[in-house]
């Protein structure tokens, strides 16, 4: 799990100084971003110009024919994000520059944090689409998008799988959206058993009939509500050595003496963890899960069709 060497690209910033308004990355893709308040907020406090996530594009199913939607959890079920969320606030909140995706591609590679088999997963799920068996595929996660990562999240798994902006998912729902939603709706759960998450939601997001068939890939199902088909997946959890992510794919200003002086201990927690508890983590090399889902969602996809 140790990241291997390898050169970073170069990525769009920010100026360090100055004003800046809107963070174009060398892929064109738009952040958004009100960066003045970045330079003066506490991560939690930033707004985005887009609340909602991702808007992007209509599902391709007609209403009179519902088609199956695919639900993906993100965290632990898709990968295992906590470090490489860690990296991209330190971009933001440290560095005051957007985060390369490319780059993150690179680091993902290195680090086994995307789960073993997902690129088979999600490319399956789209050739079910777009062969009309599947109406939609959607992210619901969670995570909180306050700060963006949920939409760079979902940007750099496109640029893994070389697909354009938006071309991925058909919806995605965060921590902000599902709140807000469970408010509305009166759900209510213990903080400490996690969010519901409201397949009625997902339906009501995609403009869809309230009969269309959802069928979510989760590793935490009791969390799930209305769903027709579950899939539980176990929870995939890897550790990252970030120090060593920043050592090889930071370049000396983004990694100086005195940064990795003030951050080295943030940066090694999960590593640190893992090395005294490493039977809490996933053996990522025997981790199938998602292999067994690419035929299992098949043949639920086709009992939801009859
Ligand atoms: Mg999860």
């Amino acid at each position: 799990m140790n990241p291997s060497c390898g050169t970073t690209p170069s990525c769009g910033t920010t100026p360090s100084g100055g004003e800046p308004k809107d963070v174009v990355s060398s892929e064109g893709y738009h952040y958004a971003l009100e960066a003045e308040e970045l330079t003066c907020s506490p991560v939690h406090f930033l707004t985005f110009e887009s609340p909602t996530v991702v808007e992007t594009g209509l599902p391709k199913v007609h209403a009179q024919t519902p088609k199956p939607v695919i639900v993906l959890d993100s965290d632990e079920t898709i990968g295992s994000w906590g470090d490489l969320s860690l990296l991209y606030s330190y971009f933001w909140t440290v560095l005051r520059k957007a985060p390369c995706p490319t780059r993150f591609v690179e680091i993902a590679k290195a680090t086994g944090v995307v789960r073993p088999h997902l690129a088979e997963l999600l490319t399956s799920l789209l050739s079910m689409k777009a062969e009309g068996d599947v109406g939609a595929i959607v992210l619901m996660t969670a995570a909180p998008n306050c700060y963006g990562w949920v939409s760079f999240l979902v940007r750099v798994l496109e640029v893994w799988l070389d697909l354009g902006k938006g071309a991925l998912f058909d919806l995605v729902l965060a921590k902000e959206q599902i709140l807000a939603w469970n408010k509305e709706k009166s759900i209510f759960w213990r903080p400490e058993e996690g969010i519901p998450k409201d397949m009625h939601q997902v339906k009501a997001g995609l403009g869809l009939a309230p009969d269309t068939p959802t069928l979510m890939v989760e590793d935490r199902p009791h969390l799930v509500l209305h769903a027709d088909r579950l899939l539980q997946v176990p929870p995939y959890n890897v550790a990252v050595d970030l120090v060593g992510v920043a050592e090889t794919f930071l370049d000396k200003e983004e990694w100086s003496e005195t940064l990795a002086l003030t951050w080295r201990v943030t940066f090694s927690e999960t590593w640190d963890i893992f090395c005294r508890h490493p039977h809490h983590f996933t053996d990522t090399a025997a981790d199938v899960a998602l292999k067994s889902q690419v035929k299992t969602v098949k043949d639920t996809v086709k009992t939801l069709c009859t």
